[in-house]
């Protein structure tokens, strides 16, 4: 006789079994904890990262687990090295159902006028340029049996416009909320769903890629919130609390959802808003 809640267990299904991802940046952070969760219901992850340290240690993990997952050394916001993965991908796994693009970096943090062109520039070509490139050189191949697009956006940029000094992330942030809107409806011929998520702050590495330079201090506006400004759990979120939000939107589940930005702050943009 079967236990009533052995047979409940037994009765979750993987829900990406079969399926093919591809998550940039899955070596740290966000990207990590989703290629893990992925690969937990049944996809075989490949990860695009320029690090290839961390992504070969996220691969050990997910193979050690009984998963499937191939690192390609990839800078997203150089397209042939972009369409060269996919490629080297796609013989590897022979399709692609998922992709993630989630690799960014904070990059520098000052005033308008302090900040330097090429400085702006690099922020600009790994978030937007690279989103850009990660979803284009997908399209060939997603359009084969649909799929689904996820791109890693921000509260910055979409609802909180008061973190100072982060002109040039912040665009980038907004720029990929409207390139996905632009990708939802055009792509939907071909049953590719796309969608953003805007994260609050979630402890990640990802301050190892911000460098705040002392002009700040001349245009930073003063504000202070007594009981902090993480309403709902008084901290930041946890990778693993956004992946979660990643299986959904990768998964049939969200087979309807498209074109949308879906936030995951515990309030703290409506605290800023
Ligand atoms: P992280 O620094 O922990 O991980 C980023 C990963 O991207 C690293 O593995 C890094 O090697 C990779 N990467 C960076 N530049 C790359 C490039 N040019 N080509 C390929 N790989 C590259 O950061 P995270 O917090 O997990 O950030 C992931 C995404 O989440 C970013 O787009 C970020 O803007 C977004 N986000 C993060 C937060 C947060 O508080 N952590 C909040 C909102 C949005």
């Amino acid at each position: 006789m079967i236990n009533p809640n052995e047979a409940l267990e037994q009765s979750i299904q993987p829900r990406l079994k079969n399926k093919v991802a591809i998550i940039s940046g899955g070596g740290s952070g966000i990207g990590k904890a989703s290629a893990m969760l992925m690969a937990r219901h049944g996809a075989k992850v490949c990860l695009f990262d320029r690090t290839l340290d961390n992504a070969n240690e996220v691969r050990d993990a997910i193979k050690a687990a009984g998963g499937e997952a191939t690192v390609f050394r990839t800078d997203i916001s150089v397209a042939d090295n972009v369409e060269e993965s996919y490629k080297e991908a796609l013989k590897a796994y022979g399709r692609l159902d998922i992709v993630f693009a989630n690799a960014g970096i904070n990059g520098v943090m000052t005033s308008i006028e302090h900040m330097e062109v090429d400085d702006w520039q690099k922020t600009v070509d790994i978030n937007l340029r690279g989103t850009f490139l990660t979803v284009k050189y997908a399209i060939p191949h997603l359009k084969e049996s649909g799929g689904s697009i996820l791109i890693n956006s921000s509260i910055n940029g979409n609802r909180v416009f008061s973190n100072i000094g982060f002109s040039a992330y912040s665009s980038t942030k907004a720029g990929q909320v409207a390139f996905m809107k632009m990708a939802a409806l055009e792509l939907a011929r071909y049953k590719i769903r796309v969608n953003a998520i805007c994260p609050g702050a979630i402890e990640t590495s990802i301050d190892e890629n911000t460098f705040k330079k002392p002009e700040l201090k001349e245009v930073q506006i003063p504000v202070q919130y007594p009981e902090g400004d993480q309403p709902l759990a008084h901290k930041s979120g946890s990778a693993e609390q956004v992946a979660q939000l990643a299986l959904f939107l990768a998964s049939s589940d969200s087979s309807h959802i498209t074109g949308t930005e879906i936030y995951i702050d515990g309030a703290e943009s409506l605290i800023h808003g």
